[in-house]
């Protein structure tokens, strides 16, 4: 099946007015498959993955709620941030859980964070 790529205005137009004309919060799950269904009423061949839409989403100003897990890996290098693709900083004197941890990184644009160990993000929730 021929796949397209939507082009990042189309998405992000349709991202916002689906997650301020639904309920107010949405889950990724439920989002990607109203914006996938959006998509396909443009051109039926449109794909989209999560992390485009996520990314996408997150820089046209739509904000996230994320739920994270701690992990038993180190932090290790973390390039870019696992939510938005943004380069991430490297912040001293994290507070983990109470506790203060030597460093951590930090996503400017979408405020994720993770001292060592790892922090991975779970659930997405969606609002503007
Ligand atoms: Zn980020």
């Amino acid at each position: 099946m021929p796949r397209k790529i939507p082009p990042e205005e189309i998405v992000a137009e349709k991202v916002r007015e689906i997650v301020s004309s639904g309920e107010g919060f949405m889950t990724q799950t439920h989002l990607l498959h109203e914006v996938r269904k959006a998509l396909r009423k443009i051109d039926e061949d449109y794909a989209i993955s999560p992390r485009r839409m996520r990314r996408i989403a997150l820089k046209h100003g739509v904000k996230v709620d994320i739920e994270y897990r701690q992990t038993d890996r180190p932090l290790g290098k973390l390039k870019a941030c696992p939510v938005c693709g943004s380069e991430l900083k490297v912040i001293r004197n994290v507070t983990l859980d109470g506790g203060i941890v030597p460093f951590g990184v930090k996503c400017p644009l979408c405020g994720y964070w993770s001292g060592n160990p790892k922090r991975v993000p779970g659930k997405y929730v969606f609002h503007m």
